[in-house]
């Protein structure tokens, strides 16, 4: 889902730094209706993403914390959750103030993480009840699809974390066919399943907001 946004302004550096909003979702947390909070920056450069727009760090503010803080008071009673995406969220350090606003307010709170700072990820997830954990490639072809070296092993220890964590989770894999082949395919089954991962979520390559035209245009689910 692309990030939506309203009026701009800069947010105080204490604040949470969010891109978009999108006030309901039936898909971004599976079974659950939420608002999804799209957090500014990340420190990688995925060549398919599709909200590159949140990439920057530094952009000001789509929609100032304050002001997604009263929109989800006033939906109390009427969603399940709030999903923190991005953009990387764990990218902020804002972030577990954040979360811990919005659980006071009576939501469940949803994660959308890449993995890439793993001690920040153990230390918001005690405050999380679900993770959507987007794994790019096996832990070996990471750099391929990030453009950031080391970039694998940051993803294996986030898992490691979130693994040990106990907080329920949704593996899921973009997959375009000009950087994901049946051998990367197997690759990744075999990294997952080193660690006792077999349901695995593929996800077609979407074209929206791609910003690498030769990805945008060429062929993009492995069939
Ligand atoms: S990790 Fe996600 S937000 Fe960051 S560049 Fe890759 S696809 Fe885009």
């Amino acid at each position: 889902m692309n990030a939506g946004s309203s009026a701009k302004r800069v947010p105080r550096s204490a604040e949470l730094r969010v891109g978009g909003l999108v006030r309901l979702s039936t898909c971004d947390w599976p079974g659950e209706l939420v608002a999804t909070v799209f957090c500014q920056g990340c420190p990688w450069a995925c060549g398919y993403c599709h909200n590159p727009h949140l990439i920057p760090p530094n952009t000001e503010a789509a929609i100032a914390w304050p002001e997604v803080m009263s929109f989800l008071d006033s939906r109390r009673g009427l969603l399940d959750g709030v999903v923190f995406s991005g953009g990387e969220p764990t990218l902020q350090a804002a972030l577990p103030e954040a979360m811990r606003a919005v659980r006071a307010l009576g939501f469940r709170i949803g994660l959308h993480s890449a993995g890439p700072y793993p001690e920040r990820l153990a230390a918001v997830l005690p405050l999380v009840d679900w993770v959507g954990f987007d794994i790019k490639a096996a832990f070996a072809g990471y750099t391929r699809i990030t453009g950031v070296a080391g970039s694998g092993g940051k993803a294996r220890e986030s898992l490691r974390h979130l693994l040990a964590s106990g907080v329920a989770y949704e593996i899921r894999t973009t997959v375009h066919s000009a950087l994901f082949g049946a051998p990367d395919l197997a690759d990744l089954a075999a990294d997952l399943a080193a660690f006792g991962i077999s349901d695995h979520k593929i996800q077609p390559f979407r074209a929206a907001g791609c910003q690498n035209p030769a990805l945008a245009t060429a062929a993009g689910q492995v069939g």
